[in-house]
């Protein structure tokens, strides 16, 4: 939990996301781009991956099996090779195979929409038992397609949130899960359009190898700026 003398924080999180979402523009979280079902293995094939090349696995993998069930029945190696674009093919083709299995003999049928009803940290939990499902994926699959209350992480979102300062130093990511929510509102709306600006802050101005920091938006908020430029 957020102590009162972390209302700061609060503040600085509402005053990037302000300009952040100025500088990117609003989207609106519905509907959801896709089924929930091809969100979660999307999600597992874009671990490490350029969205490109997500989708050539994606499309290689279905074309080829067609069901989710054919997918989960497949030969480990024939899967690997066809999910190849995607990095880590060889681990993520024995986890897509568990995590379809574990779906299908707990549900019946290969559908996760019950996570529509659940409260989400019960959602959390079940997603995070799958074969594969990190907390990143998890929560990109519990906000994109259920609007919950959560936070998703990625690399982009991470680095942003700690060159700025809004996360300690060191804070992992795991952790930052939780200490992002804390300072946001608990609106999925907000949250989603922050995770979003974020994510294209750091593809597009805080990069990893160069930050282009005179240009950026959000200096003045920014520990990073201050120790490097306002040091000189
Ligand atoms: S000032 Fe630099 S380090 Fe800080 S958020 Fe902007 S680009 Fe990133």
């Amino acid at each position: 939990m957020l102590m009162p003398n972390d209302t700061r924080q609060h503040e600085k999180a509402m005053a990037m996301y302000v300009i952040l979402v100025a500088t990117y523009g609003e989207r609106q979280l519905k509907p959801p781009r896709r089924e929930p079902m091809v969100e979660l293995i999307m999600t597992i094939l874009s671990q490490r991956t350029t969205h490109a090349n997500e989708a050539l696995a994606f499309k290689q993998m279905w074309e080829h099996y067609g069901s989710w069930e054919a997918i989960r029945d497949a030969d480990t190696a024939e899967l690997t090779a066809l999910i190849a674009p995607s990095n880590y093919a060889e681990a993520k083709a024995p986890h897509i195979k568990a995590t379809l299995a574990q779906i299908i003999r707990e549900r019946g049928e290969a559908n996760i929409d019950f996570l529509e009803d659940l409260p989400v940290e019960e959602g959390l939990r079940w997603l995070l038992s799958l074969p594969g499902v990190g907390v990143k994926t998890a929560s990109l699959v519990l906000l994109f397609n259920f609007s919950k209350r959560i936070m998703p992480v990625d690399t982009h979102v991470h680095r942003v949130s700690l060159r700025t300062g809004l996360l300690a130093p060191r804070t992992s990511a795991e952790k930052a899960h939780i200490h992002l929510l804390e300072m946001l509102p608990s609106d999925p709306h907000v949250l989603y359009n922050f995770h979003v600006s974020c994510l294209r802050h750091g593809q597009k101005i805080c990069t990893w190898s160069a930050p282009k920091c005179p240009d950026c938006p959000i200096k003045h908020l920014c520990d990073y700026y201050r120790t490097v430029y306002e040091a000189e």
